[in-house]
């Protein structure tokens, strides 16, 4: 019997680790594609020809997991440097560690309170009369208040997702923590790194096996299934589907260079969260690799905006008219003979690395339960 061909839509991690998973596990061949001239998806990583900074080329991308599973995998593929994201936010009213924790609270206040004060403090700042909050904004209201919320909060939100925070979910604000202790690590999470070479360089590693084709600057067409005995689909699911149903609302970041000589912002991460300031946040990438040494620098400013036709999408706004579309999309994508939907762009979800890979691996995991128990069904 011929082996099974499979076509995997996308050479980000989602279809990466998939395909990886699928030819190690099963006698299989997996034709991985993708539109773009590289690998790696929105996590692509690339040496600036003129400084030679390791950059992020669709913006910074920290790695963070508390899933045991995902970090073991992810280092049978490259070496993790531990890297702590520290992030600032430049304000009208003076330079401030973000996430909000215990030194934010003090110097924004001008006070020196101990955790058990400034907890209480904070608590009577919050609006007590938002139950249970519905939005981003009431959200951050019922446990920031007015000042905290409008100062490092509303403008960024704003410039992010160009709607008021009302209309935005209450999930989205929960993303970020808020802390009582002088903790600046801007994540929870037990695993914090950054790969040494790049993330380009470990997609590399996981496509790096004979059973694996990658294509480049090629796009999908449904016609391709044809020649597949399945297809999984990592892209936009709007975009398989033609937009049949409406496009779904994404939001788009552009990058402004700045190229300058040593250190141009002592920070790998500054945010600007007043509406006076065009950019959401300015990154220079050299910090994201604090064990290699560069005489120039180079950074970006980052401002957002909705995404146009041709524009890579890059947050998924999940606005109401968007879930509605969506669900249409998904009983399209149910219905669809010999075809998976996996990852950001195809579950249309606001999803970091980690949960990425770790759906990968769960959803080989099923795929593999699937194959093996039709093959002994058809045994038996
Ligand atoms: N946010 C904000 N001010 C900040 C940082 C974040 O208002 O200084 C809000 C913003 O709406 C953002 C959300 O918090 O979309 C989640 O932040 P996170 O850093 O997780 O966003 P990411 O860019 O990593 O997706």
């Amino acid at each position: 019997m011929p082996k099974p061909r499979y076509l995997f839509v996308g050479a980000g991690f989602s279809g990466a680790v998939l395909a990886r998973e699928l030819v190690t596990r099963m006698e299989c061949e997996a034709v991985v594609i993708d539109s773009r001239p590289h690998i790696g998806g929105n996590c692509h990583t690339e040496r600036d020809p003129t400084t030679g900074v390791m950059l992020h080329v669709y913006g910074p991308h920290i790695f963070n997991t508390s899933n045991e599973r995902v970090w073991a995998y992810v280092q049978q593929f490259g070496v993790f440097r531990p890297f702590i994201n520290r992030v600032k936010a430049s304000t009208s009213r003076g330079v401030f560690s973000m996430p909000i924790n215990l030194h934010t609270i003090n110097q924004f206040f001008g006070k020196r309170f101990n955790p058990v004060e400034a907890r209480a403090f904070v608590a009577g700042l919050g609006d007590q009369s938002i139950e249970e909050p519905q939005n981003f904004q009431e959200q951050a209201l019922k446990f920031l208040g007015r000042d905290l919320y409008q100062t490092f909060f509303y403008g960024y939100t704003r410039k992010q997702w160009g709607c008021e925070p009302t209309e935005l979910p209450a999930s989205i604000l929960k993303r970020l923590p808020v802390r009582f202790n002088y903790d600046d690590n801007y994540y929870n999470q037990k695993f914090q790194g950054i790969p040494e070479d790049g993330y380009t360089a470990i997609i590399a590693r996981i496509l790096d096996h004979p059973a694996i084709e990658v294509r480049l600057n090629t796009a999908f067409r449904r016609g391709d299934a044809e020649q597949f005995d399945h297809v999984f689909y990592t892209g936009p699911i709007d975009a398989f589907f033609d937009f049949s149903e409406g496009r779904l609302g994404y939001r788009t970041v552009n990058f402004e260079r700045i190229d300058a000589e040593g250190d141009y912002q002592g920070n790998p991460v500054i945010n600007y969260p007043d509406m006076e300031v065009p950019w959401t946040r300015v990154h220079e990438h050299k910090h994201f690799a604090p064990w290699e040494t560069h005489e120039r620098t180079v950074a970006f400013r980052e401002t957002s905006k909705e995404t146009a036709p041709d524009d890579v999408p890059y947050y998924p706004k999940r606005l109401a008219a968007d879930r509605e579309i969506l669900l249409r999309y998904r009983a399209m994508a149910e219905a669809q003979p010999g075809v998976s939907f996996l990852g950001r762009l195809a579950t249309y979800r606001y999803m970091d690395m980690e949960a990425v890979i770790g759906e990968a691996l769960e959803f080989a995991d099923a795929f593999q339960r699937t194959t093996l128990r039709s093959a002994s069904d058809s045994e038996g």
